[in-house]
């Protein structure tokens, strides 16, 4: 399959989270790639009514394309609990509501666990998706997509993480994302898998 390469100098980075922009900007920056990000340039955040994170990747990506007339990238992620249907998948974020607590989020995650008594690891399987989508203001877009799987554990453990880390222990290991320095995790996270994807096939020479 042929993909389009990123051929310009500028790429907007189509997301307001600066940690997110920080880390996109630190990828790029052996490429030889100028960022902007959406929030630089005042673009406004469309809703993400896509049902999957490839839909919400690229409508993030197209979106923020068109509005600068400049390639945009777009991530969208979230951890995905094989008993609970996928849940809370591309909700992920939703889940920690407005204030953005993730405890809260884990113990409902926790808390469906415990109503359908899944308590052995091999009932608490789940796995973290990242998408990233690269669009072009004519909307033809690149998508690629990272997984991590693993299992839940209850209680949470290690403050070194983001999000639903403390719970995620990942296949053949025994500590969590949240227990690991960030360069363990990176090494194998759904991220870093998507954005390996990416630079080979798009960005590489
Ligand atoms: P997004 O910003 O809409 O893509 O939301 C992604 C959400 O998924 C984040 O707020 C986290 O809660 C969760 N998530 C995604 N990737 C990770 C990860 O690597 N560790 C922990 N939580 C993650």
């Amino acid at each position: 399959m042929t993909h389009r390469r990123f051929e310009g100098e500028t790429l907007v980075v189509a997301s307001h989270n600066e940690g997110k922009v920080r880390e996109i900007r630190d990828l790029l920056a052996p490429f030889g790639v100028q960022t902007v990000s959406a929030r630089e340039l005042g673009l406004e955040e469309p809703d993400e009514t896509g049902k999957t994170f490839k839909a919400n990747a690229e409508l993030k990506a197209l979106a923020a394309a068109r509005a600068s007339g400049l390639p945009a990238l777009a991530d969208d992620s979230g951890l995905c609990v094989d008993a609970l249907e996928g849940a809370p998948g591309i909700y992920s974020a939703r889940w920690a509501g407005p204030a953005k607590d993730f405890r809260h989020a884990m113990e409902r995650v926790q808390a469906a666990l415990d109503e359908l008594s899944m308590t052995a690891p091999e009932e608490r399987r789940a796995h973290f998706t990242c998408a990233l989508a690269l669009g072009w203001p004519d909307g033809h877009v690149e998508t690629f997509e990272g997984h991590v799987h693993g299992a839940l554990v209850w209680p949470p453990r290690g403050d070194k993480g983001f999000g639903y880390d403390p719970l995620f222990v990942p296949e053949d290991h025994d500590v969590t994302f949240g227990e690991m320095a960030p360069a363990r995790k990176h090494a194998m996270s759904h991220r870093t898998e998507a954005f390996r994807l990416l630079i080979k096939s798009c960005f590489e020479a």
